[in-house]
């Protein structure tokens, strides 16, 4: 399909792919909720690009991913060469299409955005799932082995991206993990109607065939020292996470019903991959933070209510749609131009029955005679000055409390890093909010980008940025292991 004019875009509106039926959904349908493109819809969505000549969207998109080029070569139906240009700039393409907020990163910056911006995640899927079902794989064969091991800790975004590139650069890349699948939040945390699970078991493979070796179930500074794969290896890179949970410190969260939002995402994975349910552990481990609840209760006809407006507070209430209740509510204290979660998954969620109270601070969770959740009071909000990180402050209103009555509560408020005792001991160094201490480029330090204090460990993704997004995690990855081949390949 070529090109028919330069203003084909005023005739071919933005498509995104068909999307699993409302009442399915809300019938408990778990599936990935946009379908896939064919190959004439991913070309009609490629021929509205303008190839602007200024691709803001590859400067908005975290990995600068070329995408005008690739928009093109799916338009000459060259698959499997957008697919090899897809994997230069990212290591993780067809998760990146499913699961970026585009709306904030290439395809808010679209050029097209006002008349609707080139569906570019849909057909970066697209691309790579295609040409990976076709049997398309990456072309190492000019890679020559460099006899240099790195050990990857964390099969997270970061470490795949990090072990996909250090194969490339003909490093024997061994990835560790706790768990006994990879993935890290792709897995457990990222409900399957963003991100069906066996896009990841695929993305396994694909990396097994580069020579990738996965060591899993193994917790580093638990069953093994990181003292151990310091000597064992040439360097290390940690791509660890971030996993302390903020609970907020309201009264009554210790109320019968009130749930913390991780162990509920990670028990929904579990039952709808068919895993037992009914533990709070993964693969044996306990989940940080619900090291001390078992059973879940029962949404079918509950009230629900999820305090939190990000990805996480957004995943909770559609799963709870799913899961049946009855009624899901979202109070978020800031308004909702402020709300840091997707405008497509809180479009999404709206359609699916979630009501959004916007200005509503939570102050204290409240309880029944048995010890049971009742309601959540909350008193509205305004906003006020820009705190220090220049966001508007939500400042509650005098007399503006009420309950929000709720069966049962989950707290979405987010999650943050913590530098272990372990990593510490070996001189890496750590911020007071918990993030590992990476170098950036050009700093000053002398150090490489993503080099820790200790010059044999590299860190990067959520560990170091705090909790962010699964691309950026991919870039930091990437990136590090450019370091980590330039030290080692010197
Ligand atoms: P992780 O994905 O957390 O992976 C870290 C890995 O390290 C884990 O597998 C863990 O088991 C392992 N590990 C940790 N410590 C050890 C140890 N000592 N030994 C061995 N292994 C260890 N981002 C988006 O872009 N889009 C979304 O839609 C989105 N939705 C999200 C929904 C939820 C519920 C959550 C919680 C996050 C979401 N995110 C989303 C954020 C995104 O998932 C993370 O930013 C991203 O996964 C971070 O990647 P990472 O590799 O740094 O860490
Ligand atoms: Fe857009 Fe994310 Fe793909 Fe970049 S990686 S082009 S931001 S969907």
């Amino acid at each position: 399909m070529s090109k028919k004019s330069a203003f084909q875009f005023l005739d071919l509106p933005r498509q995104m792919p068909q999307r699993i039926p409302l009442e399915l959904r809300t019938a408990g349908d778990w599936g990935e909720l946009y379908g896939k493109f064919g190959l004439a819809d991913a070309q009609y969505q490629a021929g509205r690009c303008l190839d602007c000549g200024n691709p803001y969207c590859s400067w908005k998109c975290p990995v600068h991913n070329a995408i005008p080029q690739w928009l093109q070569l799916v338009q000459e139906n060259r698959i499997a060469e957008a697919a090899a240009l897809c994997h230069s700039t990212n290591p993780l393409p067809e998760v990146c299409g499913r699961v970026c907020p585009q709306d904030r990163l290439c395809e808010g910056s679209c050029t097209l955005e006002e008349f609707g911006a080139v569906t570019i995640g849909a057909v970066e899927k697209y691309i790579v799932d295609a040409a990976l079902e076709s049997g398309w794989r990456p072309d190492l064969s000019q890679v020559q082995a460099s006899g240099k091991r790195v050990a990857v800790v964390g099969a997270g975004p970061a470490g795949l991206a990090c072990a996909d590139r250090l194969a490339r650069a003909g490093i024997h890349a061994v990835v560790f993990d706790r768990y006994e699948q990879i993935g890290g939040l792709l897995q457990f945390g990222i409900p399957s109607f963003k991100l069906d699970k066996r896009v990841i078991d695929t993305r396994r493979e694909v990396l097994e065939g580069m020579g990738v070796e996965f060591r899993l179930g193994v917790e580093v500074g638990g069953d093994l020292a990181l003292s151990e794969l310091l000597e064992e290896f040439d360097a290390v890179f940690l791509g660890t996470g971030a996993y302390r949970y903020t609970d907020g410190g309201l009264p009554g969260q210790e109320l019968n019903g009130v749930l913390p939002a991780l162990p509920f995402l990670v028990q929904n994975s579990r039952i709808v991959s068919g895993n037992d349910p009914a533990l709070s552990s993964i693969g044996g481990r306990p989940i940080a933070g619900w090291e001390d609840k078992i059973a879940l209760p029962d949404l079918d006809g509950r009230r629900v209510v999820v305090l939190g407006g990000g990805d996480t507070g957004m995943d909770c209430v559609r799963s709870a749609i799913r899961l049946g209740a009855a009624k899901v509510t979202c109070a978020y204290r800031r308004d909702e131009a402020n709300m840091p979660g997707s405008a497509r998954e809180v479009a999404n969620a709206r359609e699916e029955g979630v009501r959004f109270l916007f200005n509503r601070q939570p102050l204290a969770i409240e309880g029944d005679a048995d010890g049971n959740v009742r309601g959540v009071q909350v008193v509205e909000t305004r906003l006020g000055d820009p705190d220090e990180r220049g966001r508007q402050r939500a400042v509650p209103i005098e007399g503006s409390e009420s309950l929000l009555e709720a069966d049962v509560v989950i707290i979405a408020f987010g999650f943050s890093p913590s530098v272990p005792d372990w990593l510490t001991e070996l001189g890496v160094e750590g911020t007071p909010n918990g993030r590992i201490v990476a170098a950036a480029c050009d700093d000053g330090s002398g150090r490489l980008p993503y080099q820790t204090t200790n010059p044999k460990l590299f860190a990067g993704g959520d560990c170091v940025r705090g909790a962010d997004l699964v691309v950026t995690a991919v870039a930091e990855g990437r990136d590090a292991a450019a370091s980590i081949a330039d030290m080692l390949l010197a």
